[in-house]
């Protein structure tokens, strides 16, 4: 701060000298620094280093004077067209981050944005970077995205990502809602959708609320079935010795008066028979979203997280998860959303219109994908500076295809 401060009053004392046949004076270069924030009562306490480097100034030869101001002005100037990346709270000491795609369909430049403000901040401090992919939802996973997610990462990070595939760690999934039930922190529910829908309208504790610590256990117990029931392919068969789709679920004990209705005992894993692409049918629990994250968050030791406004209830969830179990929660910051106007970024609808032969595929050269633009001669590094321009912002953009392109071919270029 101070040594910036000093490299201020430096250049006004260049810019009044260049102004005064070489000789700065005091009085005009104090007038310009309370412009630059010095207030009345520290003129004293700077008086002593201004008049030091006006002197200093003073004795050099105008053509010095020149050069100086050239630099000095260069500098200043830099900083304010590329301020750089904000700086993160303690992270001297390096950090642990990630980003968590759903295997729904490959990176488009909304993932790139947020893919590379994490990376830049791990480049920046050292440590760590995840790529977290979410499949524990058998029913919304496209199979190639799990190859094109791994390797576009790899492209978009230069080697540096670390690809974590959740539906490969349910056993520490599994361990940790025992722990939970154990700590009498969650509870199995098997009211209806309906009926649980009334007690959080109703600000109700469900009747399942009371099940005691053994009870919780057989009932988990029954939601994973026996290994039979597992391998056993008719639904009639897996009822008769475990719980059914729909029938059970696991809450986390949060409270059902909860000014926000969202966070009344919300769920942490269900039933879902669908067939996983890379683990058929071995698993009928499949924890939901809060709960994994939670999860992985822990284990691997995330320190800082880089997540959309629109997560907000999800890291409120996780929070008390954090809480119940003494974890430090990491450090969260919260982006605004880019709303790219003319571009269509749902990968599910990419997908209809490659699927009907609109597009040629992934990396159609009109589509906003990161296969097209990586096709179309786009560098990682111009994806980055993006980032970097956008930074933490938590305020909402609208940005227009030809304003999104402008910014990405100049940075290309550079
Ligand atoms: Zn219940």
């Amino acid at each position: 701060m101070i040594k910036d401060f000093e490299k201020k009053i430096k250049a006004y004392a260049l810019k009044n000298a260049l102004a005064h046949e070489g000789k700065a004076m005091q009085g005009p270069v104090i007038s310009s620094l309370f412009n630059e924030g010095l207030k009345r009562e520290e003129v004293g306490k700077y008086a002593k280093k201004i008049s030091e480097i006006i002197l200093e100034v003073n004795s050099l030869p105008v053509k010095e004077q020149e050069k100086e101001f050239e630099k000095l002005e260069k500098k200043v100037h830099e900083r304010e067209v590329r301020k750089g990346l904000e700086e993160l709270p303690n992270a001297r000491k390096g950090v642990v981050m990630r980003i968590a795609p759903s295997p729904s369909g490959p990176y488009h430049i909304g993932h790139a944005l947020i893919f590379s403000l994490n990376l830049l901040y791990v480049n920046k401090y050292g440590g760590k970077f995840y790529v977290r992919i979410e499949d524990t939802n058998p029913e919304n996973i496209y199979t190639p995205a799990y190859r094109m997610l791994k390797d576009e990462s790899k492209w978009l990070s230069k080697g540096k990502a670390k690809i974590v595939i959740q539906s490969e760690r349910m056993e520490i999934y599994y361990d940790y809602i025992k722990k939970l039930i154990n700590k009498k922190t969650v509870y199995v529910c098997t009211c209806s959708q309906e009926q649980f829908k009334e007690f959080i309208d109703k600000k109700k504790d469900c009747p399942c609320r009371k099940n005691s610590l053994k009870e919780n256990m057989e009932k988990w117990k029954k939601m994973l079935g026996s290994e039979q029931v597992q391998a056993s392919s008719s639904k009639r068969e897996r009822d008769k010795n475990g719980f059914g789709e729909g029938e059970a679920v696991v809450r986390f004990k949060s409270s059902m008066k909860d000014k926000n209705p969202a966070m009344r005992d919300f769920p942490l894993a269900r039933i879902n028979l669908t067939k996983h692409p890379l683990q058929g049918n071995k698993y009928r629990v499949w924890p939901l979203m809060n709960l994994s994250v939670t999860v992985d968050d822990i284990e691997m030791k995330m320190t800082h997280i880089i997540r959309g406004k629109d997560h907000r209830d999800n890291a409120e969830r996780q929070r008390m998860i954090f809480n119940v179990l003494k974890k430090k929660f990491p450090w969260t910051a919260f982006l605004g959303k880019i709303h790219f106007k003319d571009m269509e970024l749902s990968t599910t609808k990419m997908r209809q219109a490659i699927e009907k032969k609109e597009y040629k595929g992934w990396d159609d050269k009109r589509l906003p994908t990161i296969a097209s633009l990586k096709k179309r001669g786009y560098k990682p590094s111009a994806f980055w500076k993006f980032a970097e321009q956008v930074g933490l912002s938590e305020s909402d953009k609208v940005m227009d295809r030809e304003e999104y392109f402008k910014l990405l071919d100049n940075f290309n270029k550079q």
